[in-house]
C-alpha cells in the first residue's frame, strides 16, 4: 500500500510473463496460480526460492486495496467496504441466495457520474475508474470473506455469480472491466463462465454496441426504472443522451448477436413509475425483445427526494399489481428481495462519503 511498487492482481499471465522477463515463463504461471489461489503475500509462495520471493517483494506487490470494514447481515449478505491505494472507498457484497448460492456484486467506479436520483451512489458524484486489478481484487477479497477465516480462499464455497452490480456504470469504464473480466474468466485462472457474470448498465448506448462487437459475451441487464420516456428523463439524465428507442435498437442488437435474453431491471418507486402509463409503454418497450423484468422494490435512503417530494417504497399492493399485470401481458417477471437492507448493502444503498 502506497508504493510505487507495480500490481499483480490485475494481470493476464502474458503480462506477468513480461514484466517477470528475463524469469523463465513458468515463474510468472507459477504466481499467476498463486494469485488465483487467494495468497496475500509473496512468503507464501512456497514453490518459490526464498531469494526469488525477496527479489519479487522488492519490486511488485500483489494488492494495491484492503478491506477496510467489513457488514454482515443476519441474511448472509457480506458488504465490505475496500480502501484503494489513493485513499478511495468502494464497496463489494457478497450475496447469498434460498439455496445457499454465491454471488459476488462488484463495483467498477468509486461514486457514479449517472446521478440517478434514487440512487445513493448517484448522489455521491463520481470519483474516478476501477483500474482492472482492483475489481479483480475485490471478488478476491469477496471470496475470502466467503471462505471465512481458516480455510483457504480457493477452498470456500464457490462463488457462483457474478454481478457487476456495485458503485458506478461499467460501460462507462468498458476498458478495465473487459481486462479483469478476462482474468475472471480465464480458463487458467478464476475460470468464471461467461454465462455466469452479468453487466449491469443504465443505457449507454455507445458501450453496449462495443460490447456486442468485441465481447466479452456476458448478460446483459439495464436499469431501465421505466420505458416512459418524459418520467425517465427526470430520474435518470442518461436517458437524454441516451434516448430510449436507440436504447432498443442497441439491446436488440445486443440479442442478435449473443443470444441471451437480456434483463430489464424496474427499481419500483412508491407512486411514481408503477401508473399504467408505465406499464404499457415497458410493454412496449418489451415488445420484440426477448426479456425478463426484475422488478426491485426501493430500498430506502435517508433524504432522499424527487423533484422536492420524498421517495418512498412502493406499497406491497402496487408491487403485487404490476408484477401481475406484467405477466398477463406475457412478460417474465423476477422480483429482488431486499437482501443485505440490514448492512445497507443492497440496490442502491452503497455508497459512503469518500
Ligand atoms: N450502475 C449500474 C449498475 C449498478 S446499480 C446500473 O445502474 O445499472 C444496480 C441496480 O440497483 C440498478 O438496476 C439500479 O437501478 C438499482 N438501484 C439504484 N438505487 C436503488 C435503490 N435505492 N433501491 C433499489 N434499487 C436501486
Ligand atoms: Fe450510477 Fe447505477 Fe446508481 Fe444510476 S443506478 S447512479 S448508473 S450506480
Amino acid at each position: 500500500m502506497g508504493s510505487s511498487k507495480s500490481v499483480l492482481s490485475g494481470r493476464s499471465l502474458e503480462e506477468l510473463r513480461a514484466l517477470f522477463s528475463p524469469l523463465p515463463p513458468f515463474r510468472a504461471k507459477q504466481v499467476y496460480r498463486w494469485i488465483i489461489r487467494g495468497i496475500r503475500s509473496f512468503q507464501d509462495m512456497t514453490d518459490l526460492s526464498r531469494e526469488l520471493r525477496e527479489a519479487l517483494d522488492s519490486r511488485f506487490t500483489l494488492y494495491s486495496s484492503m478491506v477496510s470494514a467489513r457488514l454482515e447481515d443476519p441474511d448472509g449478505t457480506v458488504k465490505l467496504r475496500i480502501t484503494l491505494e489513493d485513499g478511495a472507498k468502494i464497496e463489494g457484497v457478497l450475496l447469498v441466495d434460498g439455496e445457499g448460492r454465491h454471488t459476488a456484486c462488484l463495483s467498477t467506479q468509486a461514486g457514479c457520474p449517472m446521478a440517478c436520483v434514487f440512487c445513493k451512489t448517484g448522489a455521491l458524484g463520481f470519483r474516478r475508474n476501477l483500474d482492472g486489478g482492483e475489481i479483480v481484487e475485490q471478488f478476491l477479497h469477496i471470496r475470502s470473506a466467503a471462505a471465512g477465516e481458516h480455510k483457504s480462499p480457493a477452498e470456500g464455497p464457490e462463488i457462483a455469480n457474478i454481478v457487476i452490480m456495485g458503485m458506478g456504470e461499467p460501460l462507462l469504464n468498458l476498458r478495465e472491466l473487459r481486462r479483469a473480466l478476462g482474468i475472471l474468466t480465464d480458463p487458467q485462472g478464476l475460470g468464471i463462465s461467461k454465462r455466469r457474470i452479468t453487466v449491469s448498465t443504465s443505457g449507454i448506448i455507445p458501450g453496449i454496441f462495443d460490447l456486442a462487437d468485441q465481447g466479452p459475451e456476458v448478460r446483459l441487464a439495464v436499469s431501465l426504472t421505466t420505458a416512459d420516456g418524459e418520467l425517465r428523463k427526470r430520474l435518470m439524465p442518461v436517458t437524454l443522451a441516451n434516448p430510449l428507442p436507440r436504447l432498443k435498437e442497441a439491446l436488440a442488437y445486443y440479442q442478435r448477436k449473443t443470444r441471451r435474453r437480456i434483463t430489464l431491471e424496474v427499481v419500483l418507486l412508491g407512486g411514481l413509475n408503477t401508473r399504467r402509463r408505465d406499464l404499457e409503454a415497458l410493454a412496449d418497450f418489451a415488445a420484440g425483445l426477448e426479456v425478463v423484468v426484475n422488478l426491485i422494490p426501493w430500498n430506502p435512503v435517508a433524504g432522499m427526494e424527487f423533484e422536492g417530494r420524498p421517495l418512498v417504497q412502493p406499497a406491497p399492493r402496487e408491487i403485487t399489481e404490476f408484477s401481475e399485470a406484467l405477466t398477463k401481458r406475457g412478460i417474465g417477471v423476477t422480483r429482488r428481495l431486499g437482501k443485505g437492507l440490514g448492512v445497507s448493502g443492497a440496490c442502491g444503498q452503497l455508497g459512503e462519503p469518500f
